[in-house]
């Protein structure tokens, strides 16, 4: 005896509904994903309820996941051998919302009068609305199912087009499980091809550790000059990997295994410098398995780069780029996060919010870098090999820079990134010192870390700035990234000791210069005071200050910014970048034993001297003069 009966949704479904049917979705296939994503569940409970109870499985202990279309009928059917429904089940979790989380956002979403359809029907389709996602591409659908263990006169057939109720009728139903037909809208036939769902369930479900099959397709070549045709056959493919690599022991997987993975998602073609597969246990649980890889890409230097890690929750793929998940200087990193803990149906937003995700990413950044710690300790180490040895400088080439950014990013880490950055100095042209190295090399009575930032390693090295620690035997760390500047003011020490550029504030060499030297300097000051008040004159619009330095040998004169001032370098950086920049005038500086500053001194020229000694400073900055016209007229004056 069948019993037809027709119930209501519970309010909070047919809220959902009405926002699924009624608003636009930039992401239509998500579908497919939520119910093979339940399909997958399904099979997940009847595994485990046949731990205690076999017989469950009913001679067929093959769990799997069928897709199949039929192209006349415009149907899309998802059958899974799983646990299956009674009719009282599919009353129950087909006509309302068990999950607390869901029916929040729900009443949420319609709470929220002011936004738009589209953007309800963007937030849907990210958060994942379970199994009624299937009427965004159908307009009415029905499940047929038995649970396992019942008897096939207790299945059930569940029906409906997605507004007020649905229906529920009794079925003889031989297979145990459930099988899902969407009647697709008209809109929606592209999913009723071999090709169109292959791709979606390459992109979300490959990693479900479940096959999924279709029917495959064979080559038909047409009879009396017909075209040839694509057929469906009855014979069954699986058309997922069917297997989650990262859910694997370690010791079960090759170094190929990892190396056709990571280019699997990375699309790269080169197989990663380094990976960390890890299953972290604790108050979160996750999965972690992360690459870097060889090379920077293209558009490394770009900030809003998407991060390359895929989140996934218990094997299910949920998102792409999860940038909540990383911190952007690591944005270079690919892999995969598998999380136990989280919901299926997170938001980019609520990514944001969670504390789970929140531990996610901490341990996964110390996992980077003990990762990069790893290679680096490779570097002096005898008894590895040269390629190990290499691998750390093949890395800080490619993503050096980038690493930098974390001084300014990751406050809790910056002792540890600091030890991992690498520089070059005067006395080593490649960028393979540590901070470490240098503090090692420091000189007796050196009180600071001391370098300079230039537009190239070159500028760097030949810069005037240099002269005085050159004479004294004093290595500086010579800094030639963007990045420079605005990382190294977030990093004022390492290890106890300061760090200090040279082109900012005036020298102090502290306990490197000796009384004579200072009692000398000082007056030379002195006696240049005349001098130095006609030459502040003459330079007002120019220069913030003019005054005697210590720092120059060779040179007559170089510019310096106020302590805790924007660089020259950077500030035309952000200029030529159409950035606005602070207007700070420089401080020059004048070595007056140089020939030229010493001519100053009742010269008829003072005036041109004055600015050509200011425009060579900008020059031997790597700057150009403000008016090079008049730069070369005021030389050439004077030349003739
Ligand atoms: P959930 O996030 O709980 O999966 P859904 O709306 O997708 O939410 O599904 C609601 C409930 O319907 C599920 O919790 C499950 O009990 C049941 N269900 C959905 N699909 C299937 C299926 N293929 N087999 C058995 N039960 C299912």
């Amino acid at each position: 005896m069948t019993q037809k009966q027709t119930l209501s949704f519970q309010a909070e479904v047919a809220q959902l509904l009405h926002l699924v049917t009624h608003s636009l979705y930039s992401n239509k296939e998500i579908f497919l994903r939520e119910l093979v994503s339940n399909a997958s569940d399904a099979c997940d409970k009847l595994r485990f309820e046949a731990l205690d109870d076999s017989a469950l499985y009913e001679d067929q202990p093959e769990l799997a996941v069928r897709v199949a279309f039929d192209k006349q009928a415009g149907t899309l059917t998802i059958t899974d051998n799983g646990i299956g429904l009674s009719r009282q089940e599919a009353i129950d979790n087909l006509g309302t919302i068990a999950k607390s989380g869901t029916r929040d956002f729900v009443s949420r979403l319609s709470d929220a009068q002011k936004s738009s359809a589209s953007e309800q029907g963007q937030l849907i389709g990210q958060f994942g609305v379970g199994f009624y996602s299937g009427f965004i591409v159908a307009d009415r659908i029905s499940v047929e199912s038995r649970r396992a263990g019942l008897p096939p006169e207790a299945g059930v057939r569940w029906v409906s087009g997605g507004s007020g109720d649905f229906e529920v009728d009794d079925i003889t139903r031989a297979e145990r499980g459930t099988a899902i037909t969407l009647h697709l809208r008209e809109d929606a036939s592209e999913y009723l091809s071999t090709w169109r769902l292959k791709d979606i369930i390459g992109k979300y479900s490959d990693h479900i550790a479940l096959p999924i099959r279709m029917r495959k397709e064979e080559w038909k070549e047409g009879e009396n000059e017909q075209p040839g045709e694509m057929v469906t056959t009855d014979e069954w493919e699986t058309v997922n990997q069917a297997s989650a690599l990262w859910t694997r022991a370690k010791k079960d997987i090759t170094p190929e295994q990892y190396a056709d993975f990571y280019k699997a998602i990375s699309h790269d073609h080169e197989a990663p410098l380094s990976w960390a597969h890890n299953k972290v246990e604790g108050s979160t649980e996750y999965t972690q398995l992360l690459f870097i890889p060889q090379r920077a890409p293209f558009d490394l230097w770009n900030r809003d780069k998407k991060a390359g890690v895929k989140l996934y929750v218990k094997r299910v793929f949920i998102m792409d780029d999860a940038e909540a998940l990383m911190p952007v200087y690591l944005r270079f990193v690919k892999g995969v996060i598998d999380s136990a803990d989280l919901p299926l149906n997170v938001s980019r937003e609520l990514l944001q919010e969670s504390r789970d995700v929140r531990a996610i990413r901490e341990g996964s950044t110390k996992r980077v870098l003990s990762m990069l710690e790893d290679l680096a300790k490779h570097e002096k180490d005898e008894a590895a090999s040269e390629e190990d040895k290499a691998k750390y400088g093949k890395f800080y080439a490619e993503f050096g820079a980038v690493l930098k950014e974390g001084l300014g990013e990751d406050f809790a880490n910056r002792e540890r990134i600091a030890k991992l950055l690498r520089f070059a100095s005067t006395t080593s042209d490649t960028a393979s010192l540590s901070l470490a190295d240098y503090k090692a090399r420091m000189k007796e009575g050196q009180e600071a870390i001391y370098y300079i930032t230039a537009e190239t390693l070159a500028a760097a090295k030949n810069s005037p700035q240099l002269e005085v620690f050159r004479k004294k035997g004093i290595e500086v760390l010579l800094m030639a990234d963007r990045v420079d500047e605005w990382a190294l003011g977030h990093l004022p020490e390492f290890d106890g000791t300061s760090l200090q550029s040279v082109a900012k504030g005036a020298v102090d060499l502290g306990t490197l210069q000796d009384d004579a030297e200072k009692k000398a300097a000082e007056e030379a000051a002195e006696a240049f005071k005349p001098v130095l008040a006609k030459l502040k004159e003459a330079l007002k619009d120019r220069a913030e200050d003019v005054r005697v330095t210590a720092r120059l040998v060779d040179s007559p004169a170089c510019l310096v910014v106020q302590d805790g001032g924007m660089s020259l370098q950077l500030s035309r950086m952000l200029k030529q970048a159409g950035q606005k920049a602070p207007e700070t005038k420089p401080v020059l500086e004048v070595n007056p034993d140089h020939a030229l500053v010493k001519k100053l001194d009742g010269s008829v020229h003072f005036h041109d001297l004055a600015h050509i000694l200011f425009d060579q400073a900008v020059l031997a900055e790597g700057g150009l003069p403000e008016d090079p016209a008049a730069y070369v007229k005021r030389v050439n004056a004077l030349l003739v």
